[in-house]
């Protein structure tokens, strides 16, 4: 089964992109995933083709209008799930992305302006998806990032160099630092564990500053990760 990503956007041309370079490219290629841009103008039926108008009760710019959205996903719609690019959505994550990467595939709409009418979330089962908590001029990138994401899980799109096991959010926490040759560099040196062969102590000094690391960095991740530990009071013994 070939991974499907439909994209509705206002803008094709910016699809496949970057997602045509490097890993996703080759895999593209390959056929380990497919791609299909449609712009969302094709279904507006005025003579203007207009996608848009003003918003309910004022205000600035323009609101993409439910009708002609709702056609453009009736006529992808398959089996896939189907996401909204907005800020308002439930914040991606590498756990969603993995049961994405899993699936058929995705319908991804991207929006522009100031977004989309509300009723549309209400007629159509769509899963409101924002990657980060800034405002971006169109959902475009979020898509490609949301895609990206995606297609580097792929079976055979990494390689065996890497299942992504180890990878930083996989198991709730960053990763370790990295480091290569060469071994000195501007008078710094490479931490002496990781040359001296000895796996297991490599290991444990990973996973150590794996949690160091994200303790220090992304304190909400580390809770999260100790989870009822560190949201309970300390039961007798433990500690
Ligand atoms: N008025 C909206 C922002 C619209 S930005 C608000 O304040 O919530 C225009 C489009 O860019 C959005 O419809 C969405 O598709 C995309 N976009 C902007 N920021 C995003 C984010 N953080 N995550 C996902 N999509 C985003």
């Amino acid at each position: 089964m070939t991974f499907a990503a439909t994209v509705l956007t206002l803008y094709p041309e910016m699809f496949p992109g970057p997602l045509g370079l490097s890993l996703a490219g080759r895999a593209l290629g390959e056929g380990r995933w497919s791609l299909d841009a449609v712009n969302i103008r094709d279904f507006a039926t005025d003579k203007h083709r207009s996608v848009d108008d003003t918003p309910a009760g004022g205000g600035a710019g323009m609101v993409l209008r439910a009708d002609v959205v709702a056609r453009a996903i009736d006529h992808v719609a398959d089996d896939r799930p189907v996401l909204a690019m907005t800020p308002r959505g439930a914040p991606l994550t590498q756990a969603r992305v993995r049961s994405l990467a899993a699936g058929p595939g995705a319908v991804i709409l991207c929006g522009r302006f100031e977004g989309f009418d509300e009723r549309l979330f209400e007629a159509r089962a769509i899963e409101e998806v924002a990657i980060g908590d800034y405002v971006l001029s169109g959902g475009e990138m979020g898509a490609l990032v949301l895609l990206d994401a995606c297609v580097r899980l792929l079976p055979g799109v990494m390689g065996a160099a890497s299942s992504g096991d180890e990878e930083s959010f996989e198991s709730g926490l960053l990763e370790y630092p990295h480091y290569t040759r060469p071994y000195e560099w501007e008078g710094r040196t490479i931490p002496e564990v990781l040359r001296s062969g000895d796996h297991a102590k490599i290991a444990a000094w990973r996973k150590q500053r794996a949690e160091d690391d994200t303790r220090l960095r992304r304190p909400d991740l580390w809770e999260r990760h100790s989870g009822a530990r560190v949201g309970r009071p300390l039961a007798r013994g433990e500690d």
